[in-house]
């Protein structure tokens, strides 16, 4: 899109330059060549001392005219009076002379006719405007119609550079031919206004002192040109003489400053190469001083060194601008440097049209504006160029920054993701390693209340269960029983077959109890030394009772080997038995099952009693 507004620029301005070159160019050349007055009739006078009066000019015969060699006589800065003398020939009409050279302070015109003044005026920059017998930016001077020639006295002195480019004119021509100039003009300060008016408000709104500074730039200079051409005394400042004067000498150094601080901005000197920086602004401060000097100094003191300095310094910014395209290759470089080389392009060819070494043509009697034109224009291309630059490079920088946050946000994903997966790992390691614990845990709780002799559980478990099936036989209103067994005379088994025979027989017995209580709920437990306990839920005493028979039974009938000996126990067994309420405790349970047991030891051991349903 920028690619195409680039072209499209490039294209209007082309376009622009052809259209006026086209139009103007040739019905420019249409128009009636002036008589141009040459140099070489016109006859000088030089009056040093500032003595000689036009009476003494026309009466003194004796005084040495000499003719003008230049062919506009010109005699750059000089202090002494001259008098210029040419002859007019006889005019059917009446016509213009033209003294083109707007900055000429003190000017006498003098018609001569048969030796005789018959018209005096004067004139010069240094009356008011409006002395002028025509009110133009140029000094003119109507002659009237003659069948004789006519004789022309000028005497002029000016602290500007002494010129005095002479032509006569019919009125007819002079006027076509300054409707062109006005449209010349007004292009040239037109496109001046339009680029200080676009380019003051992208000032404004960018914030960017490169705009400022171009603006300042083509003002200061489009009101040299103003100066330079007569129109700011016609229409600016009419009534003050003494501030025209001076206008160059102090317009031509603010050129300088704002050039210079404009061309350090926009090339960035500052940061990129601060001593050329300081080069300009070493210019730009010089400006400073020559312009405030001109305020106070005569003009032709100062205009040489203001005039200087503006050579030196576009020198200095063409060759700093051409030292940047080589370091960095910017296009707008480019363009900014294209833009001043156009400018000194136009100036040169002025002066060698001024010097005779080109032909005096529209083009190149105009080179110094058209330059200074596109210049104007090519700059604020170059400006067009550099926003682009600076928009491209934040577009990329963006677009980095964008991709930069996208990877680390992927990197970030990533990360999540593996802290995530190990996070899973070592969770199910955890988990892994609880289930062990939880089952060591529950092996060990199970092993806590095993009994380790006879197999069965112990009595920690035997009260922690007897506690539940209690509550639960509470709940269903149902019967609980207990047995309490002691193995008769057991002190004796182990006194005859010792301690180990006297384990064996424990568990021999315990492991025959396990096999004969087989319900679910039913539990065998060691309650002390040689004493079990069966706790039967659900089950009441008529059926305990035959379950302690059965063991009794039961262990009556085993006979345990031990080293090679057959060892035979009895037991006797006590049984309880109730339906929980709130008066029956477990405790009672084991009281009566303990009693009963008593009571099966009195009773001869060997034998089941019991004690339930009170
Ligand atoms: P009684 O018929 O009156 O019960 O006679 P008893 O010898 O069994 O008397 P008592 O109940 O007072 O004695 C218990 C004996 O049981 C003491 C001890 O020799 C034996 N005993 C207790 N615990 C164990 C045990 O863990 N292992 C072995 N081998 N013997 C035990
Ligand atoms: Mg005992
Ligand atoms: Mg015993």
């Amino acid at each position: 899109m920028i690619t195409q507004f680039n072209w499209n620029f490039r294209l209007r301005i082309s376009c622009l330059v052809a259209l006026i070159c086209t139009f103007i160019s040739p019905s420019y050349a249409e128009i009636q060549e002036p008589l141009a007055i040459n140099g070489q009739h016109i006859e000088v006078l030089i009056d040093p001392e500032h003595q000689l009066t036009v009476d003494n000019i026309l009466d003194q015969k004796d005084l040495i005219w000499k003719s003008s060699n230049y062919k506009t006589p010109s005699y750059g800065f000089s202090p002494h009076t001259y008098w210029f003398r040419f002859t007019l020939p006889a005019q059917k009409n009446e016509s213009i002379l033209e003294l083109n050279y707007a900055l000429l302070d003190d000017i006498s015109y003098y018609r001569l006719q048969d030796g005789k003044i018959i018209e005096t005026i004067l004139t010069g920059d240094k009356r008011s405007f409006s002395n002028r017998p025509i009110r133009h930016r140029a000094f003119l001077f109507p002659v009237t119609a003659s069948d004789q020639n006519q004789t022309i006295l000028l005497k002029i002195r000016s602290s500007s550079a002494i010129q005095v480019p002479l032509r006569l004119w019919s009125e007819n021509t002079f006027f076509e031919r300054d409707q062109y100039l006005f449209v010349e003009h007004g292009i040239y300060y037109g496109i001046a206004l339009v680029m200080v008016l676009y380019n003051f408000f992208l000032f404004l709104r960018l914030r960017d002192s490169a705009y400022g500074f171009y603006v300042l730039y083509v003002i200061t200079f489009a009101f040299a040109q103003l100066s330079l051409s007569g129109f700011s005394y016609q229409f600016i400042w009419p009534d003050s003489p003494e501030w025209n004067e001076k206008s160059l000498a102090v317009l031509t150094p603010l050129i300088v400053i704002s050039a210079a601080v404009f061309s350090s901005h926009f090339l960035k000197l500052t940061s990129y190469y601060p001593r050329l920086s300081k080069l300009l602004y070493s210019h730009a401060f010089i400006g400073i001083v020559i312009s405030a000097a001109s305020v106070y100094l005569p003009y032709h003191t100062m205009i040489p060194y203001a005039a200087g300095l503006a050579i030196v310094t576009c020198l200095t910014i063409l060759l700093i601008s051409y030292y940047v395209i080589v370091k960095s290759m910017h296009k707008y470089a480019i363009y900014f440097a294209a833009a001043w080389s156009v400018f000194l392009v136009g100036v040169v060819v002025l002066a060698m049209n001024k010097f005779g070494f080109l032909p005096r043509t529209w083009v190149t009697e105009s080179a110094a504006q058209i330059g200074s034109a596109i210049e104007i224009i090519l700059l604020s291309f170059a400006l067009a160029e550099r926003l682009y630059d600076a928009m491209q490079r934040r577009f990329i920088a963006e677009n980095e920054s964008i991709y930069i946050k996208e990877k680390l946000i992927r990197t970030q994903q990533k990360q999540n993701q593996v802290l995530e997966s190990e996070v899973t790992a070592r969770t199910q390691d955890l988990e892994e390693a609880l289930n062990k614990v939880n089952i060591l845990n529950d092996e060990l709780s199970d092993l806590s209340t095993m009994d380790q002799v006879t197999g069965v559980r112990n009595r920690r478990y035997f009260d922690d269960m007897l506690e539940k099936e209690f509550r639960r036989a509470f709940r269903n209103h149902s019967n609980i029983s207990l047995i309490m067994l002691d193995l008769d005379h057991f002190k004796s088994v182990n006194d005859t077959h010792g301690h180990l025979a006297g384990d064996l027989c424990l568990k021999t017995i315990a492991n025959a109890i396990y096999n004969i209580v087989k319900r679910p709920p039913d539990l065998v437990c060691r309650y002390g030394g040689e004493e079990l306990a069966i706790i039967l839920p659900e089950t009441d005493l008529k059926g305990a009772m035959i379950t302690a028979e059965r063991i009794r039974h039961q262990i009556e009938s085993l006979q345990v080997k031990f080293s090679g000996e057959t060892i035979s126990v009895t037991a006797s067994l006590g049984v309880s038995s109730f339906i929980p309420n709130t008066n029956k405790t477990p405790n009672l349970l084991i009281e009566l099952a303990d009693n009963a047991l008593y009571q099966a030891k009195n009773d001869g051991r060997n034998c089941t009693r019991s004690r339930g349903n009170i």
